[in-house]
């Protein structure tokens, strides 16, 4: 073998050895890109709020067990994953935040946080307050309108509702600080869909065409009455000086019944008129309603 044929060889192995190394990279390109595909795509996302009074501690239980979780600002409420289902959210100072969950079955879970010094209970309702630091006093401005109670604990307080109005809950926790919360004993809104207008088809028409099928003379004139081959030749042999030179009843304008054209080759657009093509498919307009009340939103 010359040294020019062994380099020869030498390179085709090469670029063998290299297609093999490129082919067996292909399967694994494509694996990624269906893992990359798959973990971005969600079954639902749900968004969700969270109010809390003051320096409430709250417990939010996920339908699912939580595989990924984000926190928001940390500032207003401190938010931490308590266990494979449970976040623990407390607040701090009145602001709001949020957190984001994806759970184990592609659930994506968006949960905002409020905390507020405001908040509204339905008349003769009982509501536990959980709070994260302990509390020295609980006291009702209107206690005609809604009692507090602090428990033994000092760790929750407990606030029962009487009638409508607004009552300031005055709280001291164990760092002495102070803080009112404004409570607004009313209905709370039951929120019901109304239909404004019920989801419609509205029609959709195009313009088309009317024809007629006719026999005419090349001027357009109608001849339907020459369009079969037997009256062409009678109105020929009465009337046609070219057929029949010396026909009974020549026509003034010279013509010949062979000119007629047939109805089948020609249609007219005698008009046009509206035909419906389809629909267009309009939602329902709806609002929702307070069932109670009225409101809107
Ligand atoms: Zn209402
Ligand atoms: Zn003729
Ligand atoms: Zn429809
Ligand atoms: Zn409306």
């Amino acid at each position: 073998m010359k040294k020019s044929e062994t380099g020869f060889i030498t390179r085709i192995v090469t670029l063998i050895m290299v297609c093999v190394m490129a082919l067996s990279l292909i399967p694994n390109v494509s694996a990624n890109a269906a893992t990359t595909s798959k973990s971005t795509a969600y079954k639902s996302t749900k968004t969700m709020t969270c109010y809390l009074a003051g320096r409430e501690r709250k417990t939010i239980t996920m339908p699912a067990d939580i595989a990924k979780i984000s926190f928001g600002s940390q500032s207003a409420v401190k938010m931490r994953k308590a266990s494979s289902r449970k976040v623990v959210v407390s607040g701090i100072r009145n602001g709001k935040t949020k957190f984001t969950v994806i759970t184990k079955d592609k659930r994506r879970i968006v949960c905002n946080v409020v905390r507020t010094t405001k908040f509204t209970m339905s008349p003769s309702k009982k509501r536990v307050i959980n709070t994260n630091i302990k509390l020295k006093y609980v006291k009702s401005s209107n206690t005609k309108l809604a009692t507090v109670k602090l428990a033994k604990n000092k760790k929750s307080f407990t606030v029962t509702t009487k009638k409508k109005g607004t009552v300031k809950i005055t709280v001291r926790y164990s760092n002495n600080k102070v803080e009112t919360l404004r409570l607004v004993v009313a209905h709370q809104h039951t929120w019901k869909t109304v239909v404004d207008k019920d989801e419609w088809d509205e029609p959709i028409y195009e313009e088309k065409p009317i024809i007629e099928y006719h026999a005419a003379w090349p001027d357009g004139t109608y001849a339907d009455e020459l369009d079969d081959s037997g009256a062409k030749v009678q109105w020929c042999i009465d009337h046609c000086i070219h057929c029949f030179p010396n026909c009974p009843d020549p026509d003034p304008a010279g013509r010949c019944a062979l000119q007629v054209c047939q109805s089948a080759s020609n249609p007219v657009i005698v008009g046009y008129e509206k035909v419906q093509t389809g629909t267009k498919h309009h939602n329902a307009v709806t609002h929702q309603e307070c069932t109670t009340c009225g409101a809107r939103k």
